[in-house]
């Protein structure tokens, strides 16, 4: 690999205990990965390396990784799968989406659902949305008197910490664009017919409280970046950098979890096919 993913990292990295500053984080950051065609060159070997990593990760079987993406509407959740996992085979990668909780979701504790889809020991694992959503879309909404949204910040570093010293390794990524990027986006789908689909009403309602959500990122930027759990900003107003980007973290974290294949306790030479 020709980039320095540590100098990547570093850079859109919230350090813990220290304030995120998100008004003052790129959405374009155009110096790290400056050139497209070198950042389309690095997306494709990352993808490539970390189908690889991933098989040794499942032979190992005694560690996974979750990779949390975070975002506003349109920020790119889902093309950031498509482009950094596209080389993983369906068996070593489950994906899982979280949507406005079900009815039996709800008659749970809010972590109830995503500790479920946790991946297991082999598993790379990505969540589309997460539990954050239950201090972004729930705060802002006010789906929950705010005094149990207070408490869920600690809840979730602790839920964190626990699932980092049982063998999972955690990264979580907010994809951050900015206002007139999500305006272009939404734009779009409404133009480009292929596009309509993804359009939805809601996402309008939501733009509005574009100031709210932003207060509610930089408060848990803020709280739950931690040294088992860090967040990363990543500027995704352009989606060749942004995918970049979080392939090389990606791959430059499962590399040094350095996943081997386990040894056999006896000889190949001891056994003949026929
Ligand atoms: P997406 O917008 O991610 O492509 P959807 O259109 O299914 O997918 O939207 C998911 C919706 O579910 C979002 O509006 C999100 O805010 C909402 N949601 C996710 N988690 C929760 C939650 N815990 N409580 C309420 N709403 C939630």
């Amino acid at each position: 690999m020709t980039h320095d993913w540590k100098a990547i990292d570093a850079a859109v990295r919230v350090e813990p205990g220290e304030k995120s500053k998100l008004k003052e984080r790129d959405t374009v950051c155009d110096h790290l990965f400056a050139d497209r065609d070198a950042a389309e060159a690095a997306l494709k070997d990352c993808a490539k390396a970390i189908n690889d990593l991933q098989d040794r990760l499942w032979a190992e079987r005694s560690r996974s990784l979750l990779v949390v993406l975070q975002g506003i509407d349109t920020s790119g959740k889902d093309g950031t799968v498509r482009g950094v996992f596209n080389q993983c085979g369906p068996l070593g990668v489950s994906v899982t989406a979280f949507g406005k909780p079900t009815e039996e979701e709800l008659a749970h504790d809010y972590l109830w659902r995503v500790h479920a889809a946790v991946p297991k020991k082999g598993m790379i694992g990505v969540f589309n949305r997460s539990h954050y959503e239950d201090v972004l879309v729930v705060k802002v909404r006010g789906l929950a008197p705010s005094e149990t949204i207070e408490q869920r910040y600690a809840q979730i570093n602790a839920f964190e910490k626990h699932l980092s010293e049982n063998g999972v390794v955690i990264l979580k990524f907010m994809l951050h664009i900015s206002k007139d990027e999500q305006r272009e986006r939404l734009q779009e789908r409404l133009d480009r017919p292929e596009k309509n689909w993804k359009f939805n009403a809601g996402d309008l309602e939501d733009r509005k409280l574009w100031d709210e959500y932003q207060s509610a990122y930089e408060t848990l930027l803020d709280r739950c970046s931690t040294a088992h759990a860090p967040w990363r900003v990543i500027p995704a107003d352009k989606k060749w950098r942004r995918n970049a980007m979080i392939a090389a973290i990606v791959h430059g974290t499962l590399a040094d979890m350095a996943p081997t294949y386990p040894r056999v306790s006896w000889k190949p030479t001891d056994f003949t096919v026929v």
